[in-house]
């Protein structure tokens, strides 16, 4: 894993080595490529994907311009104060603090020198989140910020070599001097750096890793990327650092099954709820999706269904996703409660409904504690969709100060290496509950930027 050579020879050197051409990577190359450093990124895929092509690229940022235009006031406190409460103070105040401030700039900064044509979603709000302030591209996809992030760095001189699946880092002393990629033909390429980041992601991709620190959702459906199998926390382990965070994750309890695609919790958010297969509720939706994987999970067959209207579809249709769900099927839609209940043999359901309603009208709070006051009411035709709880992606990681450098135990940062994105540790606390909608290309895209501009300084 972590190869010791004294005055290592290599194949071919850069300044800056990046492992890892997600958002984090990519961002991160961008950044050190504006510095004037040339930069190379190794990914293991062919092609780039990572788990933000899985992900509907939404990235929050407090005080953009893009809010401006909607009449949005925010500003990073406010944004920092909202991280923390969901994350029950638990996240690391160095680094909630640093995101929260940068990420506006780095939004802007996206948009203004790499044409990523960012907007507002600015029509429906995320639990949490005391403003509107997430910021998509037009499909509202990951696949989108991926691609446009890769034809940027590829327009910026950013070399990127896939197929190679760094295997090793080569280290002398603390200092990373290179590393060893493996091509798909079995051979090894040994290459130097100055400054090394990782930007390959979390341990969701590894059922073993999962199991030791998420047992709660071993076993579960893993919707993340497949390759991100908790390379940077061995390395790093290896080589002294600390990690934090290790339980935290983001979970998502709204996973079309069968189809295995995710449906928004704008279903939720927007007036929706959950029921089991005793067509009854069982929890209090309102406090997120990440928390209901294991909400989700804890019922009969680890099943629920969504349950909304067709006001509620049209806000969902916005997400690629959902459209692609409806094509697929997996919408069922009824003109009644009735109906909809036979349709999903949930006898139980239409009173569920009616009792909803009931106290959408009342504006009063239900047992589980979610409030329904100001609650847009559920109308005829009904749509409801069945939906399991999966693992998204792993929170915790590597720890990093506020320039994204990677700390050792003793808390001093090793001498040139960076982290972000899914490879450090987030800003979600340890558990699923902490994560804030957006969290994960937060610190991708902003510890991306800062790991970027920094390796390229020392470098
Ligand atoms: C379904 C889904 C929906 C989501 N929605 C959102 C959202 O709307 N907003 C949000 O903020 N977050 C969301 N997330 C989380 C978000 O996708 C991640 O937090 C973010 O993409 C992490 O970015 P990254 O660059 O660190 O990792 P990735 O995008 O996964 O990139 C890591 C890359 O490293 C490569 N790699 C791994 N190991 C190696 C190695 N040894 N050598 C070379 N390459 C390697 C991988 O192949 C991969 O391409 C979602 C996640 C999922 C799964």
């Amino acid at each position: 894993m972590i190869q010791r050579e004294a005055a290592p020879v290599f194949e071919a050197s850069v300044p800056v080595l990046i492992v890892g051409a997600g958002a984090a990577g990519l961002t991160a190359a961008l950044a050190a490529a504006g510095q004037g450093a040339e930069v190379w990124v190794l990914e293991r895929d062919a092609v780039p994907r990572g788990s933000t092509s899985l992900s509907a690229g939404l990235v929050p940022a407090a005080g953009t311009r893009f809010q401006a235009a909607n009449g949005i006031t925010d500003e990073a406190a406010l944004f920092a104060a909202d991280i923390q409460a969901k994350a029950k103070h638990r996240a690391d105040p160095r680094i909630v603090a640093t995101v929260s401030r940068e990420a506006a700039g780095t939004i802007g900064w996206l948009a203004d020198a790499h044409g990523l044509p960012f907007s507002l979603v600015h029509d429906f709000d995320y639990p949490g989140h005391s403003r509107r302030r997430m910021h998509g591209l037009p499909s509202r996809s990951g696949q989108e910020l991926v691609d446009r992030l890769r034809a940027a760095a590829e327009a910026a001189g950013v070399t990127i070599l896939t197929e190679a699946r760094v295997e090793r880092l080569i280290a002398e002393g603390d200092a990373i001097r290179g590393v060893v990629a493996v091509r798909p033909d079995g051979s090894e390429e040994r290459l130097g750096c100055r400054a090394l980041v990782l930007a390959c992601c979390g341990y969701g991709g590894d059922p073993a890793l999962v199991r030791a620190h998420i047992p709660q959702l071993a076993g579960a459906l893993y919707f993340g990327h497949p390759g991100n199998t908790g390379d940077a926390i061995r390395w790093g382990e290896a080589l002294g650092a600390r990690l934090a965070d290790m339980s935290g994750h983001q979970g998502h309890g709204s996973v079309a099954e069968p189809g295995g695609i995710l449906v928004t919790w704008a279903v939720i958010m927007e007036g929706g709820f959950q029921v089991n297969a005793a067509g009854c509720r069982f929890w209090n939706e309102a406090q997120g999706y990440s928390e209901a994987a294991q909400a989700v999970l804890a019922q009969p067959g680890g099943i629920a269904w969504d349950i909304f209207d067709a006001r509620v579809a049209g806000i969902a249709r916005q997400f690629e996703d959902f459209a692609n769900a409806e094509r697929a099927g997996l919408i069922v839609t009824a003109s009644d409660a009735d109906e909809l209940a036979a349709r999903l043999k949930l006898p139980a359901l239409a009173a569920t409904l009616a009792e909803v309603e009931a106290l959408k009208r009342a504006g009063a709070r239900d047992a589980f504690g979610r409030d329904w006051a100001g609650s847009a009411p559920l109308a005829p035709p009904y749509c409801a969709v069945r939906v399991t709880g999966a693992l998204f992606h792993t929170q915790g990681g590597l720890a990093v100060d506020g320039a994204a450098r990677v700390l050792r135990a003793d808390g001093a940062p090793l001498p040139n290496l960076f982290a972000a994105g899914g490879a450090a540790r987030g800003v979600s606390g340890p558990e699923a509950s902490g994560y804030l909608s957006g969290n994960g290309l937060l610190t991708a895209v902003v510890l991306g930027r800062l790991a970027g501009e920094g390796a390229a300084r020392l470098a």
